[in-house]
């Protein structure tokens, strides 16, 4: 695997694979690697000719009081793991390599970045946004892959890629759990012994909501209420429970077509999101991915 810093390093490692037709796969993360990364790797692996990996913790994602500054950082062993996994490149630039202070440019992904997560992170997403913007056109991947653990961030994605006219193909995986459900999470590590043995109260919710949508339930609120609840009750201070349309973010008043049930708390001061996407039509009710392809023309 080779290992570079410059968006130079990048562009001619990618020129020599696409002269050669291979096909590019991108899996950018903030390093601090665990199994729902390695289940994007090996995504990238089983589909493209060339594996590319970024760990970057991006700066501009994180507001003033969040943890950047102390967010797990455990290079050696993501090296090392992403090594063992077949990964042809990672990308491991410092901040100068990828912002000056003389950028002015920002992407604001209107109505989609300042909802769910982003009512309390403000300016999350547009740092998601223009970050994956510039890896996307330092890579020029023909596939990126993103977690539906962050269900949120892949729709601004998508919705990014496909207005700016990226040809790249967005692929999700599914959120990778530990043995109790806790999605997993670089952030988890922050947890302490009682947090983490509550902490899969979450996803026992999402999954208690799934199974009051397959009996039928088609009103959001008594959901709602219900996860809130459950949530509270394991010692979650809640940030948000909702059921959304999965495409616009935006709340609905019937759990019908493509839905998103969708929560963040905070347990022992750590803040953890989770969520499960639907597709509901009549009595069928089949938890998905949420992927767009039809968003971009160049599906
Ligand atoms: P991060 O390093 O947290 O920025 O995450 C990098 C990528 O891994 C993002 O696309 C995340 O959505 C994805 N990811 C993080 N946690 C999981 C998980 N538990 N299962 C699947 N994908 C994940």
């Amino acid at each position: 695997m080779k290992i570079v810093t410059t968006p130079r390093e990048v562009r001619e490692a990618i020129d020599h694979e696409k002269k050669a037709g291979t096909r590019v796969g991108f899996v950018p993360t903030m390093g601090a690697l665990h199994e729902g990364h390695v289940s994007l790797v090996r995504m990238a692996r089983s589909r493209t000719g060339f594996v590319a990996a970024s760990i970057f913790v991006n700066p501009k994602q994180f507001g003033p009081k969040e943890d950047l500054s102390r967010y797990p950082q455990t290079f050696d062993r993501d090296r090392r793991m992403l090594e063992d996994l077949g990964c042809d490149l990672l990308f491991h630039p410092d901040e100068r390599s990828l912002y000056s202070s003389a950028d002015r440019t920002r992407i604001a992904v209107d109505e989609l970045s300042d909802v769910l997560c982003g009512a309390s992170r403000t300016g999350h997403f547009h740092g998601v946004a223009l970050v994956v913007a510039k890896l996307f056109n330092i890579v020029r991947p023909d596939e990126a892959y993103f977690g539906q653990k962050d269900a949120q961030q892949a729709v601004v994605i998508q919705r990014m890629s496909a207005d700016l006219d990226f040809s790249v193909r967005i692929v999700l995986g599914p959120t990778v759990r530990e043995a109790d459900g806790l999605a997993m999470s670089s952030r988890n590590v922050y947890l302490d012994p009682a947090a983490r043995a509550h902490a899969p109260a979450m996803y026992r919710s999402l999954r208690e909501a799934r199974a009051r949508i397959e009996s039928g339930e088609r009103d959001p609120s008594p959901i709602v209420a219900m996860m809130k609840t459950a949530m509270r009750d394991a010692g979650f201070d809640v940030e948000y429970a909702c059921a959304v349309d999965g495409a616009t973010l935006k709340a609905i008043e019937r759990i019908d077509g493509t839905v998103l049930i969708a929560c963040a708390g905070r347990i022992g001061g750590t803040r953890l999101i989770d969520n499960v996407a639907l597709r509901v039509s009549g009595a069928s009710v089949e938890e998905i991915l949420l992927e767009f392809p039809e968003w971009s023309r160049y599906a």
